[in-house]
């Protein structure tokens, strides 16, 4: 099935059979974080990716976006382990009940609640006739992936708008990061990037301007 992302709050209508995902990106944290909501329009079933806050106020902000849109959560996705992608775990899974995912590699790092499910390349999580599959793209932390859909991919830090992810941290390397890229740059050119920090792009407009990927020589 193929489907199309619409913006958050257009006017829903369904055309042929092309399926509508709502895509919501919330800012939130001191370092900016991207915590998204991905849902399917006609199921109201939702996917939670890194909810990296647990200030109340913004936890509250990131509710009311899922509860106005009539949302059910089944599941919290975490595309690495550092604490501003999953610091509103602890509140997220009690308001949601849903279960948290994330790589084996990286689900050591959380200190609770921990994992209920881990997720390995080739995995896929799917609400409704949502299928957003797991391609480990570690380098930036061992156990980083990306969730690729039909027409986006979220990035979390492996690939940024212009940029990419530090490679330098614990669990981190520039040879991973480089085959991780690599990895991503066979998407599709039209796919549209939802990254973990920063505006959304294409893979097509980084495979054009972003300087990290123009040649891999840097360091
Ligand atoms: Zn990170
Ligand atoms: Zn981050």
């Amino acid at each position: 099935m193929t489907y199309s992302v619409i913006l958050a709050f257009a006017p829903l209508t369904r055309i042929g059979t092309v399926m509508q995902v709502f895509v919501k990106m919330l800012p939130v944290g001191m370092l900016l974080t991207n915590c998204y909501v991905v849902g399917q329009v006609e199921t109201r079933e939702a996917i939670l990716i890194d909810p990296g806050t647990n200030r109340e106020t913004e936890a509250k902000k990131i509710l009311r976006e899922i509860e106005s849109n009539g949302f059910k959560i089944r599941y919290i996705v975490l595309t690495h382990g550092h604490p501003d992608h999953t610091g509103g775990n602890k509140i997220f899974e009690e308001t949601t009940g849903a279960p948290i995912l994330i790589h084996e590699y990286d689900a050591p790092m959380l200190k609770g609640p921990f994992a209920d499910r881990t997720l390995n390349d080739g995995d896929s999580v799917q609400v409704g006739g949502i299928v957003l599959r797991v391609l480990h793209t570690p380098g930036h932390s061992r156990g980083s992936i990306s969730l690729v859909g039909n027409d986006l991919v979220f990035t979390g830090d492996t690939l940024f708008a212009g940029s990419i992810g530090r490679y330098d941290l614990s669990g981190g390397s520039l040879e991973e990061i480089k085959s991780s890229l690599k990895k991503l740059m066979m998407l599709p050119d039209r796919m549209k990037v939802y990254p973990g920090h920063g505006p959304t792009s294409t893979i097509g407009e980084e495979k054009r301007s972003n300087p990290f990927l123009q040649n891999f020589s840097w360091v």
